[in-house]
């Protein structure tokens, strides 16, 4: 009696390190051991047979069927087992390598009657056998979504703010995505590799979606604002009927303009790129521009849709790229590897297009874009020169709309940082 009673304890412990292991192994690791367990029933009667349970895991290379046969299933059981699988529309010989699979027999020895193959975070297949033979039927598994404040003060870059405010809620390379989201939703308005300076600050609202596997990934930025010295700058998701959703200002404005803030997405800029201050560029003489720092073949983009001017070698600027705007607006793009295809004198291009790649060239010292503003021909400092122009207001009717969502925006990015709203989907 006391040999079963540690048999069952010996069972128990594993099939919690098992679930335990299973649960919290986002990529799950090959693992050619089979692991054997048995499934903990509530009322262990004496000599009734209990459901057995093995978890095996696909190794590299291993044919589905490869799999079933070294668990010790019978030829003919594997094969309809793959006949299955593949009616359930499962590849089976495209299955992830490490991939486990759940098999159930009556008892220790049968034939499995139940097998349920973990195609993938959120994805199962099941797999049962009847008298008529074997059938499968995906699962979903549910991702729940949550909605969180971030707030932050900027002390080097938008990187390093996001890394002390976010980490809480989201794990590094979501920390990431959610920075390059909000650089998207503003970038029309900051420059989020130029603009931000120490002291400055901001806050998010951010819908999280939390799969079974603990996996986190960043929904809907659904409000969001940033302290920029004194002014601020807010963005609240509205959606209107007919249309797709779009980022309003505190105004009911949209945030989208005729030109984009940066000649560089942020997302391509490195974190060690990020701050205001390249040690090595510094400031030149004369310098009627801004210098962007980035590795060289960093893509470069029209702030504004366009027509080339010019692009080829322009002395000290090295290659350079010009583009005239509407309203007598030119860039200036300088010291570029190279240009985009297509990219010639008289070419259209449109706002956002990839024009060209950072590099050196010309009286450069390091990898850098030069650019530059002329506005009725004379060079603008572009964070003056690009604010004026602002975006298309809302609908005098979406109005009523518009405040009383922003209202309870506003309020919610007022509020503590944490999570501030649960929604399941
Ligand atoms: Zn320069």
């Amino acid at each position: 009696m006391k040999r079963g009673l540690a048999r069952v304890t010996t069972y128990a412990v594993v099939t919690l390190m098992l679930v335990v292991a299973l649960r919290y192994t986002p990529e799950l690791p090959e693992h050619p051991a089979a692991e054997v367990m048995q499934q903990g029933d509530t009322t262990v009667v004496a000599g009734a047979a209990r459901p057995w349970s093995r978890v095996e895991r696909l190794n590299r290379g291993e044919t589905l069927i490869g799999l079933l046969k070294r668990a010790g299933v019978d030829d003919r059981a594997a094969q309809e087992v793959v006949r299955a699988a593949t009616a359930s529309a499962i590849n089976a010989r495209y299955l992830r390598a490490g991939m486990p699979v759940e098999m159930t027999a009556d008892s220790m020895g049968e034939s499995p009657r139940e097998l349920v193959l973990h195609l993938g975070i959120d994805r199962l297949l099941r797999m049962t056998r009847s008298a008529s033979g074997w059938t499968g039927a995906e699962e979903r598994l549910p991702w729940t979504t949550d909605t969180v404040v971030v707030g932050g003060t900027i002390h080097s870059n938008l990187y390093q703010a996001m890394d002390s405010s976010a980490a809480k809620y989201f794990p590094a390379h979501a920390k990431d995505e959610l920075a390059w989201a909000l650089a998207d939703i503003f970038e029309y308005k900051v420059d989020m590799s130029r603009d931000l300076q120490e002291g400055d600050q901001f806050h998010a609202l951010v819908e999280r979606a939390v799969g079974p596997e603990g996996i986190t990934k960043v929904g809907k930025v659904l409000a969001a604002d940033f302290s920029l010295s004194g002014s601020d700058v807010q963005a609240i998701r509205f959606e209107q009927a007919g249309s797709s959703a779009q980022y309003y200002d505190a105004t009911g404005k949209s945030l989208r303009a005729q030109f984009l803030r940066a000649p560089l997405e942020f997302r391509r800029i490195s974190s060690n790129f990020g701050s205001r201050f390249h040690p090595i560029l510094g400031r030149l003489k004369n310098h009627k521009g801004t210098d962007y720092a980035a590795s060289a073949g960093t893509p470069v983009r029209a702030i504004g849709d366009a027509t080339v001017i010019r692009a080829g070698w322009a002395g000290g600027y090295g290659n350079m790229l010009e583009l005239r705007h509407r309203n007598g607006y030119i860039t200036r793009y300088g010291h570029l590897r190279a240009f985009a295809r297509g990219v010639h004198p008289g070419s259209r291009v449109d706002m956002g297009q990839t024009v060209a790649y950072v590099g050196t060239t010309g009286m450069s010292t390091g990898p850098h874009l030069h650019f530059e503003l002329l506005v009725g021909g004379v060079q603008r400092d572009s964070r003056v020169a690009l604010k004026s122009i602002g975006g298309e207001p809302l609908g005098r009717d979406r109005r009523g709309a518009f405040d009383l969502r922003r209202e309870q925006m506003v309020a919610m990015l007022a509020g503590t940082p944490g999570v501030v709203r649960l929604a399941a989907r």
